[in-house]
């Protein structure tokens, strides 16, 4: 339903739930959904359910597009390019070890953040009542 009438903004209008941001974003990383951190948020490997089982939230409004991935890069990086300089500064490992190592790694450690990633992304923009996850939207905001 369409208010006609324009809201008007006050502290209070923004303080009718409370929702902490650590908290949502370490249920979303858990895989829970962020508002009871009981439900399940994924339904596969990323892609979110509906809704909560359990409190009903709704998981649709999200709009995690590709920050998770790029957290991802960000993170593996920052572990893999230090310790590889590290290891190769110190030790002279063979090539083939330096492969074997290495790539795996970086494979599977990205693959296993992508989805705890992608549900702390979806838990913050819960928690910041990021596009419609605002149940008290200001006026004006065309829909996506
Ligand atoms: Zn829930």
């Amino acid at each position: 339903m369409m208010s006609t009438a324009p809201k008007i903004w006050t502290r209070e209008t923004g303080l009718v739930e409370k929702r902490d941001v650590w908290s949502a974003m370490r249920r979303g990383f858990r895989g829970r959904c962020p508002r009871c951190g009981e439900g399940k948020l994924f339904r596969a490997f990323l892609k979110t359910a509906d809704n909560c089982a359990v409190c009903g939230l709704d998981f649709t409004p999200h709009r995690a597009d590709d920050l998770p991935a790029y957290l991802v890069i960000v993170i593996v990086g920052h572990i893999v390019v230090p310790t590889i300089l590290w290891i190769e500064t110190n030790y002279s490992t063979p090539v083939w070890l330096t492969f074997a190592a290495y790539l795996p790694f970086t494979f599977l450690a990205s693959l296993g953040l992508l989805q705890p990633v992608k549900g702390a992304v979806v838990g913050l923009q819960w928690a910041l009542r990021m596009h419609g996850f605002d149940d008290n939207p200001p006026d004006g905001i065309p829909p996506v």
